[in-house]
């Protein structure tokens, strides 16, 4: 059975920035405004992720990593955010299966934490009594150290940390409420750092550099005409003095980074059309729409989604873009 368990959650946490993910995820849930990631090793050594949300109940612990427990089941129309979200209280459960976890949280008005370990889904003994201050810290140790092919596949540490840094710039220019950091381990200066409170635009430049914050201009969308789509956008993009190696596309749908592969390839073409010499743009986009619209597909890791509509939502998005390369370029 524990062989099936780690084969499950290998494939739930597939990498190192799935943890991460799924552990910042977590920390946002919890209503944090403040999240440190720290990584050892590209996350193979350590992975830990510190957040001042409102921690997990005493009473909450012993069950915190079985499968499919999970808080935010309250309401029948939670059901809905399941299907548009793929998996549920999945997360926990997998990494203990794959990795050594331990839990540190205190709630509000309690005049000590706890500290836990985990093990393939139980606790390793009692919860603790230890010192905390507010939150929730997550430790992942020795990520799978049971699974040697998957560690040799995962040598290259560099890769995993800058696709950890990457991921950790895309939540902190959407979520401009939280500030967050992330650094290697024992290390003194942080290779993402922002600050809650600051604008948008301030977001983009202390995460994506001067030179991006430069050159984007603020976009919007709207279409409340429910026979077609009911959806709103804002966002980010390059104008024509930008131009880089690829494209980069941060995309928030209902407030998740998820990727639509769709969507991209659109706005691409829209810019080799109109900025052939500016076609990799930096684009940020915030879309909300009907949860019910939103399908991520199968698997939990794959944060590919597609939408219900998608060709109209698709179309509307890349007029707007069109008009704003338009007037940016005369
Ligand atoms: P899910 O997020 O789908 O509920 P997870 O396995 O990711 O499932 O987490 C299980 C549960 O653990 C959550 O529902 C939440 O109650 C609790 N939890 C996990 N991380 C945190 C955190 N950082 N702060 C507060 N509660 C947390
Ligand atoms: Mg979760």
């Amino acid at each position: 059975e524990s062989v099936v368990n780690r084969i499950a959650a290998g494939e739930v946490i597939q990498r190192p920035i799935s943890a991460v993910k799924e552990l910042v995820e977590n920390s946002l849930d919890a209503g944090s405004t403040s999240i440190s990631v720290t990584v050892k090793d590209g996350g193979l050594k350590l992975i830990q992720v510190s957040d001042d949300g409102h921690g997990i109940r005493y009473e909450d612990l012993p069950i915190l990593c079985e499968r499919h427990t999970t808080s935010k089941l309250s309401a029948f129309e939670d059901l809905q955010t399941i299907k548009s979200m793929g998996f549920r209280g999945e997360a926990l459960a997998s990494m203990t299966y794959v990795g050594h976890v331990t839990v540190t949280t205190i709630t509000g008005g309690q005049l000590h934490g706890y500290r836990v370990s985990y093990r393939d889904g139980v606790m390793e003994h009692q919860p603790r009594p230890c010192a905390a201050v507010k939150g929730t810290q997550i430790m992942i140790e020795n990520l799978f150290y049971n699974m040697t092919a998957r560690r040799k596949t995962l040598q290259n540490s560099a890769d995993d940390y800058s696709k950890i840094v990457d991921l950790i710039s895309r939540f902190s220019i959407h979520h401009t409420e939280v500030s967050f950091s992330c650094r290697k381990h024992g290390a003194a200066r942080a290779d993402v750092h922002s600050i809650a409170t600051s604008s948008r635009l301030d977001a983009i430049r202390s995460v994506y550099g001067m030179a991006v914050a430069r050159d984007v201009m603020e976009v919007a969308a709207l279409d409340d005409d429910p026979s077609r789509s009911i959806f709103k956008m804002d966002g980010y993009i390059s104008n024509s003095n930008y131009s880089a190696k690829k494209t980069v596309m941060v995309l928030f749908i209902n407030d998740r980074l998820v990727e639509c592969s769709a969507l991209k390839r659109a706005i691409e073409v829209v810019y080799a059309a109109t900025l052939p010499k500016a076609s990799k743009p930096f684009i940020y986009m915030s879309i909300v729409l009907p949860p019910e619209h939103v399908d991520v597909n199968v698997h939990p890791t794959k944060k590919e989604v597609s939408l219900l509509n998608q060709e109209s939502i698709i179309e509307n998005i890349q007029t707007v873009v069109e008009l704003k390369l338009r007037n940016c370029n005369t």
